[in-house]
């Protein structure tokens, strides 16, 4: 199968209110042209470094978007481009994320990172210190952020009514938290990042927003 035939699958498959975001990580910039030339703009990476190469040489019509750990050192280097950040876990990063969109003169979407998952490796907050983030009076003067949503992992399982459990928890978070911070100028809640390659149909099902699809897309990682 080829990049483009499984990008036009995928599509197919997804709601139009569905944004997919091909997971380029360990993939050569010419899988990332590939892809573009079948109509695919968004793409995602985890590491900072990896990023900043493949966004420079390739064309300036790409939506980069960060997934995974980000470290607040790093902040600044892609700072000048990023679409979004899907791996926002506590108020430190947030502030970093505002202090170099400033620098750059722009606003950056954000969305938050949960932890939904039985695994206790996986990154992400829990209810308490995601409210505790978005009411901290702190927050207010952070005009250089716009946080998007929330993006969650499901537990790496064969149990598909427990990836859905996880999921329908996480929509349920995010339309609370939509209905709760409705016109707060620094939050819209329009994005619920969920589902990879082996769960996608399953969070589409449950109502996520964006899909975050690389092994699907461009092969397995090796
Ligand atoms: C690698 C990665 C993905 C894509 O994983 P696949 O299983 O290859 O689709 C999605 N989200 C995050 C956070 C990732 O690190």
């Amino acid at each position: 199968m080829s990049i483009r035939s499984n990008i036009e699958k995928i599509k197919a498959e997804l709601p139009a209110s569905v944004e997919l975001v091909a997971i380029s990580k360990t993939k050569p910039a010419e899988d990332i042209l590939e892809a573009k030339e079948a109509g695919q703009f968004h793409f995602g990476e985890n590491k900072v470094q990896e990023m900043v190469e493949k966004q420079a040489k390739l064309p300036p019509t790409l939506f980069w978007h960060q997934v995974g750990t980000l470290q607040r050192n790093k902040v600044k280097y892609i700072a000048p481009f990023v679409h979004l950040i899907h791996s926002v876990e506590n108020f430190k990063l947030l502030e970093e994320i505002n202090r170099q969109a400033e620098k750059n003169q722009r606003q950056i979407g954000i969305l938050l990172q949960m932890h939904i998952a039985r695994e206790e490796t996986k990154f992400g907050m829990n209810e308490e210190e995601l409210f505790a983030l978005l009411e901290d009076k702190a927050l207010a003067s952070l005009n250089n952020v716009m946080i998007h949503g929330l993006m969650g992992m499901a537990t790496n399982t064969k149990d598909e009514n427990l990836i859905a459990a996880e999921f329908r928890g996480l929509r349920a978070l995010f339309d609370g938290c939509k209905k709760a911070f409705e016109g707060h100028p620094l939050m819209r809640f329009d994005t619920l990042s969920m589902g990879m390659s082996s769960d996608y149909p399953i969070a589409v099902k449950e109502g996520s927003t964006m899909v975050r699809v690389g092994s699907a897309l461009f092969g397995d990682r090796h």
